[in-house]
C-alpha cells in the first residue's frame, strides 16, 4: 500500500508499506507487488507461506477479496494478524514465493515443507 498522502507521480521507496504489517520498504526488504499498489513483504509472506500451504491453516474470512489480485476467491487464504483488510489468497502466496525464491539480491527462500501440489 501508499502512505497516505503519497504523491503518485513520485512515488519514494519509504511510501511504500507492507499491507500486511505496514512495514516501511527498504532496500534490504524483499517486496512483492500485487495490484493497485498493494504490497506484502517477504516477512508476511513467508508466516502466510508457513500458515496456508504447510500447516494448511485458512484464515481468510468468507467471500474475502485478495488485497494482492483484487479477485474474490474461494483459495485458502491468510488473513493479516493485525490488520483485518489484509488478506493474500493461496495462488498470491505461491506467486509471490515462487518470484522471490528466484530472486538472487534477496536471501529469501522458500520454507521446507510445503506440498507443492496441494
Ligand atoms: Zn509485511
Ligand atoms: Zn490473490
Amino acid at each position: 500500500m501508499r502512505r497516505p498522502g503519497t504523491d503518485e507521480n513520485n512515488v519514494q521507496m519509504t511510501d511504500v508499506l507492507c499491507d500486511f504489517c505496514r512495514t516501511q520498504w527498504s532496500e534490504d526488504k524483499p517486496m512483492i507487488e500485487g495490484h493497485q499498489g498493494s504490497c506484502i513483504c517477504g516477512n508476511c509472506l513467508r508466516i502466510a507461506f508457513i500458515d496456508v500451504l504447510i500447516n494448511k491453516h485458512d484464515t481468510g474470512p468468507d467471500g474475502y477479496k485478495c488485497t494482492m489480485c483484487l479477485e474474490h476467491r474461494d483459495d485458502p487464504a491468510w488473513l493479516s494478524p493485525m490488520y483485518d483488510d489484509a488478506v493474500i489468497c493461496r495462488r498470491c502466496i505461491k506467486l509471490g514465493s515462487g518470484a522471490l525464491h528466484k530472486d538472487k539480491q534477496f536471501d529469501w527462500q522458500k520454507p521446507a515443507g510445503a506440498d507443492e501440489d496441494g
